[in-house]
């Protein structure tokens, strides 16, 4: 996918401030500008690409690396004890930014956090979709 310069990438230049809550050669995480509660977090990788499927296995083991340590330290800050992760790929899927982001959305007992519309369907040709996508990979759809 054609990438166009973000707002993230701005950030990463030095030329717009955020709230930075930690930075390393790899990943920048920083404060939600719009949070849905206290304490969301977006970590990014500084690996500039648009959407999750693209970033190299180097930036997705970086990014591996911060998540947990990171949602650790906003539990820590905001005393939440559940928290929900986000990562939206698409227009579609309510992607806004695009520079890969993962939202640590903590979830508070007065309703703030992730609200949640899953409706579940029921899994019908199960062998032959996860056969698909495991031809997938064995292709290599899974290693760039
Ligand atoms: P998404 O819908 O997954 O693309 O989410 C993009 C997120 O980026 C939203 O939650 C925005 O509030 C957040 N955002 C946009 N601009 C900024 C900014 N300058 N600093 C911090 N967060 C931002």
């Amino acid at each position: 996918m054609t990438r166009m310069t973000t707002i993230f990438d701005a950030i990463l230049d030095g030329e717009l401030p955020c709230h930075r809550v930690f930075e390393n050669e790899h990943v920048l995480a920083f404060l939600d500008i719009g949070p849905l509660s206290r304490g969301h977090t977006l970590v990014i990788p500084k690996e500039r690409r648009a959407q999750l499927h693209e970033l190299s296995d180097d930036a997705s083991a970086e990014i591996g690396r911060a998540l947990p340590r990171i949602a650790r330290a906003v539990l820590t800050a905001t005393g939440a004890t559940a928290y929900n992760v986000l990562q939206n790929n698409g227009s579609e899927a309510h992607q806004s930014v695009f520079h890969v982001h993962f939202h640590i959305i903590p979830r508070f007992d007065d309703g703030s956090g992730l609200g949640i519309g899953w409706t579940p369907g029921e899994l019908t040709g199960g062998e032959d979709l996860a056969a698909a996508v495991a031809r997938a990979i064995d292709d290599g759809e899974a290693t760039r």
